[in-house]
């Protein structure tokens, strides 16, 4: 294990500049419209910032000097700063990024034969109180920017250099993206720009605890893949698991999913399951879940539990869990179980922290529909 420790930069850009990584193509057009400018800057603004790396304005030479100079005056492409890297025996990294208003948050870079995943987040902390996992300990702060999600894209490429490529996102750090909805599918958006990433959208995947509104809004206006953190068959065990299921119950959550797997053709929808000891790894829990997932196209996901501090639950046994993914496998539904990566970094599902400050506003969870906009 390494650890890189990075100065910290905080010299705040005025506050009144637009941090131009807020902004989608469509947001992007808009704004050089709004200049008089026509809409195809956004391309070339795009190909400047995520291709060519270039964030002085004055080397923008397919600009004119007066646009140039206009930017340079009231915009800025500023990214997160990573404050810490390491990287786990297993080659996982893991990054503590600072936000402008000195929170941390912590994104992963996960290698893989063939491709390389980054966990991004979505949120400083977490509203959700889910009982297993240990963001949810460290209370909300405040949505991430769109800037600050795809900047976290941004840093983690230009860490990893030419050696290793970013090919699959998942919106799977710190945070409930379906809370943050607006900046989370800007986000994605652009990670699946042709102009910056390009990522496919069987790349980017979206993880909700089930946030049943936002989930109709997504099938809507974002075609992503799209992970539903399921981890109990019954309403009384979930509503205790995964608090939200008291205002979103299992089969508002069923209706949503089977909602969005209509999108498209053969298209699933990937359910992750937590495996805890004694609490939902019983042969009854697994004949529970192919039953409730009977009418939705569905892959599962099993998670073996990563303890920390404090946390009263324990992992299923390795036998727990592979008796329950034969149960699945066997009733003809594709179950994987998830490779615990970058444990000892304390880099695994669950365990990112970063460093939140003001918890207090916690009281934003369970918001009615909606109103996710404001958090
Ligand atoms: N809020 C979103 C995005 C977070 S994704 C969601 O709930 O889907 C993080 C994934 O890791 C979720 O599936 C979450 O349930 C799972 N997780 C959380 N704590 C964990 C732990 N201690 N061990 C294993 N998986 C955990």
């Amino acid at each position: 294990m390494k650890s890189v420790l990075e100065p910290v930069n905080l010299t705040s850009v005025n506050p009144k500049r637009i941090n131009l990584l807020d902004l989608d193509r469509k947001g992007l057009a808009a704004f050089f419209v709004g200049l008089g400018e026509k809409p195809f800057r956004a391309t070339q603004l795009l190909k400047w910032i995520y291709q060519e790396g270039v964030e002085d304005f004055n080397l923008m030479t397919d600009m004119s000097k007066s646009l140039r100079a206009y930017l340079a005056e009231n915009c800025v492409i500023e990214t997160p700063e990573i404050v810490f890297e390491k990287i786990a025996s297993d080659g996982t990294r893991k990054w503590v990024v600072q936000t402008s208003c000195g929170n941390r948050i912590e994104t992963v870079f996960i290698p893989e034969e063939g491709r390389g995943t980054l966990c991004v987040s979505s949120q400083i902390g977490c509203a959700l109180a889910c009982t297993f996992c240990s963001t949810a300990q460290q209370g909300f702060n405040r949505n991430l920017t769109t800037a600050e999600i795809i900047g976290q894209v941004i840093v983690a490429q230009n860490r990893l250099g030419t050696e290793k490529r970013i090919t699959n996102v998942v919106m799977m750090g710190m945070g409930e993206p379906l809370l943050n909805f607006d900046n989370s599918v800007a986000a994605m958006n652009l990670m699946m720009d042709d102009f910056t990433f390009g990522l496919s959208k069987r790349r980017v995947t979206v993880s909700t605890s089930g946030v049943v509104p936002a989930m109709y809004r997504l099938s809507q206006v974002c075609d992503v893949s799209l992970a539903v953190s399921l981890h109990a068959v019954t309403d009384e065990l979930r509503d205790e698991l995964v608090p939200i299921n008291k205002k979103y119950p299992l089969k508002e959550l069923m209706e949503a999913c089977r909602d969005n797997a209509k999108i498209a053709p053969r298209r699933t929808v990937t359910f992750e399951y937590v495996m805890l000891d004694g609490i939902n790894d019983s042969l009854q829990d697994a004949r529970g879940l192919i039953k409730l997932l009977k009418t939705v196209p569905s892959k599962i996901n099993l998670i073996p539990f990563n303890p920390f501090p404090n946390s009263s639950y324990r992992c299923s046994s390795k036998e727990a869990i592979n008796r329950f993914k034969t149960v699945l496998n066997d009733a003809g539904i594709v179950t994987t179980v998830r490779k615990t990566r970058g444990e000892d970094i304390d880099a695994a599902c669950g365990q990112l922290v970063g460093q939140v400050k003001d918890k207090s506003r916690r009281h934003l969870k369970l918001q009615s529909p909606g109103s996710e906009r404001a958090a």
